[in-house]
């Protein structure tokens, strides 16, 4: 159990002499074109860059955002696989940043299990337990209990390639349990899974979450995990903290670039006209079901164009957004808009891109 704190962190990735010859060189190759603008210094490549967030204890945060954002550099500095080049990291009250990983009470799982091939399933889960000299008996009794949380008990005789990639999972994750760790860390742990097994696993870290009330950070890029299973999800952008908050508000009312993005995906001019008004409605689990467009036909005797609808399940509740053109004229915008706030609906306006 412990809270995790970041202030002003950042990660520079030092140029390596190849590239540093490189880039003297003046007929360089074009530059690798990517979604956003990757911040290069002298000191080299910044990965992140003055990231502050503030993690709770037993929280469940979900970092979500695109290949290359920064998000695994943030987990492996938070577990001191990688120097943070500048910045404070603290795990409850605790400065971090010159802590060796083994004393920071953090696990990390990550995408390819790195399960030892040689071990058995019991050895595997020992392993960590070994180094760190706990005795036999106290260990039988932590890796039975991991083993019995993550339902592998039937497996400790085996090795790792007599196992499913979900029980191998399964098995780092009780590794990474059997150390009683104050925070677990997760990079993509389930995207090699498909998803019978990654709603498996995931409901099983929520189990763990709640149960033990462990901390736990995962990355994913799938937005229907972070639907399900997270309190809060953080969005990274660029190397740094976008936007975070509770998946119900931040899915009900993104305020950053990043977050409308991903949230929104699709872009609303695709079928929009030059004129009128957009607007976006939001509405959540109380509301989706009400047929609001034809209470605004009938309550104002105005109509909107409706461009986009979706829904989607966000933690078990029916979110939906539509996107629509309102009439050109000022009073009539004026009462839609009022129409739909005081249904308690969310209205924002839809910048033209
Ligand atoms: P994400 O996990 O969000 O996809 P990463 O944290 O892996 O992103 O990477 C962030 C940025 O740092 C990327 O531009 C990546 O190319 C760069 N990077 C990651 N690891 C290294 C490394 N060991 N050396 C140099 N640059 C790196
Ligand atoms: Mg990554």
């Amino acid at each position: 159990m412990a809270t995790v704190t970041l202030k002003h962190v950042q990660k520079i990735y030092p140029n390596t002499e190849n590239e540093k010859k490189k880039k003297s060189k003046k007929d360089d190759a074009p530059v690798e074109k990517k979604s956003y603008q990757l911040k290069v210094t002298e000191e080299g490549v910044v990965a992140v860059d003055d990231f502050n967030l503030e993690i709770k204890d037993g929280e469940f945060v979900v970092l979500v955002g695109p290949s290359g954002c920064g998000k695994s550099t943030t987990l492996r500095m938070i577990a001191g696989l990688e120097d943070i080049t500048r910045g404070e990291l603290y795990i409850g009250d605790e400065l971090m940043n010159e802590v060796s990983p083994k004393d920071r009470d953090i696990a990390m799982v990550f995408q390819n299990y790195a399960l030892y091939p040689h071990m058995t399933v019991r050895q595997n889960l020992e392993y960590p337990l070994k180094l760190r000299k706990i005795p036999k008996d106290e260990m039988d009794r932590l890796v039975n209990e991991a083993a019995e949380i993550l339902g592998i008990t039937q497996y400790l005789n085996r090795k790792p390639k007599a196992l499913s990639g979900g029980q191998r999972q399964r098995v780092a994750i009780a590794r990474a349990l059997a150390s009683s760790p104050k925070v677990l860390l997760c990079d993509e742990a389930t995207s090699a899974l498909d998803p019978k097994i990654t709603g498996e696993i995931l409901d099983l870290l929520k189990k763990i979450n709640e149960e033990h009330k462990l901390t736990i950070v995962i990355i994913t890029h799938e937005m229907s995990v972070v639907e399900k299973i997270c309190d809060r999800v953080a969005i990274i952008d660029n190397g740094s903290l976008a936007e975070i908050g509770e998946v119900r508000e931040v899915f009900r009312n993104p305020q950053s670039a990043a977050a409308k993005k991903l949230v929104f995906p699709s872009n609303p001019f695709d079928a929009s006209s030059e004129e009128g008004k957009l607007i976006r409605v939001v509405f959540d689990g109380l509301a989706a079901n009400r047929s609001f467009i034809a209470d605004l036909v009938s309550t104002t005797g105005l109509k909107v164009n409706i461009l986009s609808a979706n829904t989607k399940s966000v933690g078990g509740i029916g979110y939906g957004q539509m996107v629509m053109e309102l009439p050109s004229d000022l009073d009539s915008q004026a009462t839609i808009i009022n129409f739909f706030e005081s249904n308690g609906l969310t209205v924002t306006e839809v910048e033209a891109s």
